[in-house]
């Protein structure tokens, strides 16, 4: 019987935990020809989510509970499920029902059809303000266009990958991820399907316009290097101006150094700003941290603050997860 894991990046959703688990119940039951593990990823919740995880684990032996040490982020959660989770496919999905679970059964359908990589389009969006549902709508146009690699578009992390998804994500391990823009990398056979956006079932989203302009940062960072090239269009383009104003001081004998000046200079801190966000990435993926740490797994304290980059793999070793990917990761010997 194939293995599904579902994985389920949590920070401060305990109120809406109870609808959660019984909305995937339902869906689990009625899928009765897979055998499923539910892996909530608790990133440092501050609420009791974890605790009620836990209590989940206790009363279902389908639900786990990965916490890690603090709060690194949805994506370094993600990555951290996506580590730990054993299935032959693995559908990811948030945990405030925003996306319906009740589709993981069409997901599953074309993942038997071949395709590996079934992500759910939003065809709505309900209770998300109209200018978040703009500047979204704008941001993946951007992405799309920059991007050398099709960007799919308005999806969120609503989807199931194949195994082989998976394993090629656990390889990214960059800082500042961006899923939007590493699922999208990876390639394989992408399918769409559509949906219709639910509110949140309770709770508040977690994300403020300060760390969405960092998200999307991190999503055309790590796809392009575009915006690097602007910066050279652009001082073309300014010594062009600086000439035609020089021109305009000579016949008019106005003062026009004023604003050509500001012009040049918000150019150039612009210009340094743009060089040093991609620098501060580079930093930080030269530092070479993990992604994540481990603080327990189902409620057993982990030592090493487990990654798979760090070499330690004692829990999930032990379980065999990420040992398997590491195996199915090295160069396959040619005899
Ligand atoms: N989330 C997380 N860590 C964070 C922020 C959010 O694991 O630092 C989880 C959150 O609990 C939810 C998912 O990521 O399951 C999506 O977050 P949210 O619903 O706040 O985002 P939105 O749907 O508003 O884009
Ligand atoms: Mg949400």
């Amino acid at each position: 019987m194939k293995h599904i894991s579902i994985v389920i990046p949590m920070y401060n959703e305990a109120e809406g935990l109870p609808a959660l688990r019984a909305r995937l119940t339902g869906v689990m039951d009625g899928l009765s020809d897979y055998t499923f593990e539910v892996l909530l990823v608790d990133d440092g919740s501050r609420d009791v989510s974890a605790e009620a995880a836990l209590q989940m684990r206790r009363e279902d032996g389908r639900f786990h509970l990965l916490r890690l040490s603090r709060n690194f982020g949805k994506e370094a959660a993600v990555l951290a499920g996506l580590d730990y989770a054993d299935g032959d496919a693995v559908v990811l999905m948030d945990a405030d029902l925003q996306d319906p679970p009740e589709l993981i059964g069409r997901m599953l359908a074309l993942w038997e059809e071949g395709y590996d990589d079934v992500y759910a389009r939003r065809r709505s969006r309900e209770g998300e303000s109209g200018l978040k549902k703009f500047t979204s709508r704008c941001y993946y146009r951007m992405l799309a266009r920059l991007s050398r690699t099709e960007i799919q578009p308005d999806t969120g992390d609503f989807r199931l990958f194949d195994r082989r998804c998976v394993l090629a994500l656990r390889r990214l391990r960059e800082q500042g991820r961006c899923g939007k823009s590493l699922f999208s990398w990876i390639g394989y056979r992408k399918k769409e399907i559509l949906f219709d956006r639910d509110p949140r079932c309770a709770g508040e989203t977690k994300w403020n316009y300060a760390r969405l302009f960092e998200l999307a940062l991190d999503g055309i960072i790590a796809l392009s290097v575009a915006p690097l090239r602007w910066i050279g269009a652009a001082s073309l383009a300014t010594g062009a101006a600086a000439a035609v104003a020089l021109i305009t001081v000579f016949a008019a004998a106005a003062p026009l150094w004023l604003p050509v000046l500001l012009f040049l200079a918000a150019l150039q801190l612009g210009a340094i700003w743009l060089v040093s966000e991609y620098l501060g990435r580079a930093l930080a993926d030269g530092r070479g941290r993990p992604c994540y740490l481990v603080d327990s797994y189902d409620g057993v304290r982990e030592e090493n603050g487990d990654d798979k980059k760090t070499g330690v793999l004692s829990i999930a070793a032990r379980r065999g997860g990420v040992a398997d990917a590491c195996r199915d990761m090295e160069p396959k010997s040619v005899v």
